[in-house]
């Protein structure tokens, strides 16, 4: 089995290190192709108007200067266009990719273009317990339960046009309550924080940061899932359709 693995955090990130470990435990053949520096947040962009420079780190590892799309891409269409990967794992993120994180997700959005091409694609992502942990986020909850979370995924079908999800909380391995498989929830806006500062010229510059904010999580939701100490499995799907307001639209037209 040929597994392709990538992030949004960078070829040089420990979660992508702990994901090799991981797709060690299922196959010799892994290949890297990740972007060359952090892309957290760039969701499913894709670069169409500076050229990507492909450089080769080891004999089967690749960074793209580009987004995790671009790398996705770049390991589909050239690096592996004789003999495509039967699995993409991209992660494992730095942080929570809960609830409505997953359109701005650079990580998810890997696993979203693997999808596109037709091949099982999974997103992994580490819940970390507060801003400011820097490189001291701890990835053993990661760690210690992928391969029970990965292992049944890859002998089960998934439909067209579909991804998983994974995450697992911010909680010491033997803390970790179990797995739940669980709809896809969402916050309560206002979570941005825009950090207004003046640099050493005068001049104004900003930072975006995300903010907790209180809210209760929906039943049976990623976000409860993860406040309860599950890993939460969700599966997620690249047709956005709201199914129940197509006839309530449509009845908008009727007679044009
Ligand atoms: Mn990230």
């Amino acid at each position: 089995m040929r597994i392709l693995l990538t992030n949004d955090d960078g070829v040089n990130a420990t979660g992508l290190k702990v994901l090799e470990r991981i797709a060690l435990l299922f196959s010799d053949d892994v290949w890297v192709v990740a972007p060359s520096e952090e892309q957290s947040g760039a969701g499913h962009s894709l670069t169409l108007t500076v050229p990507i420079r492909l450089r080769k780190l080891g004999e089967r590892r690749f960074c793209v200067t580009g987004t995790p799309t671009d790398a996705v891409m770049m390991g589909l269409a050239h690096l592996l266009a004789d003999g495509r990967p039967d699995l993409i794992l991209s992660g494992v993120n730095r942080g929570a990719n809960l609830g409505e994180d997953v359109t701005y997700s650079g990580t998810v959005s890997a696993a979203m273009e693997g999808a596109l091409a037709g091949i099982p694609s999974i997103a992994l992502s580490q819940n970390y317990a507060r801003e400011g942990m820097g490189d001291t986020v701890p990835f053993a909850a990661a760690e210690a339960w992928a391969e029970r979370v990965l292992r049944p995924l890859l002998g089960a079908p998934m439909a067209p046009h579909t991804l998983v999800n994974v995450n697992f909380p911010a909680l010491p391995p033997d803390e970790v309550k179990g797995i739940r498989v669980v709809r896809q929830g969402i916050r309560d806006y206002g979570r941005l924080r825009i950090d207004k500062r003046t640099d050493p010229r005068g001049y104004d510059y900003f930072w975006f940061g995300l903010r907790p904010v209180p809210h209760t999580p929906g039943h049976v939701t990623d976000l409860e899932a993860i406040a309860d100490g599950y890993v939460a499995v969700t599966p997620l799907h690249l047709d956005l359709t709201h199914e129940a307001s197509l006839a309530e639209l449509g009845s908008l037209y009727e007679g044009d």
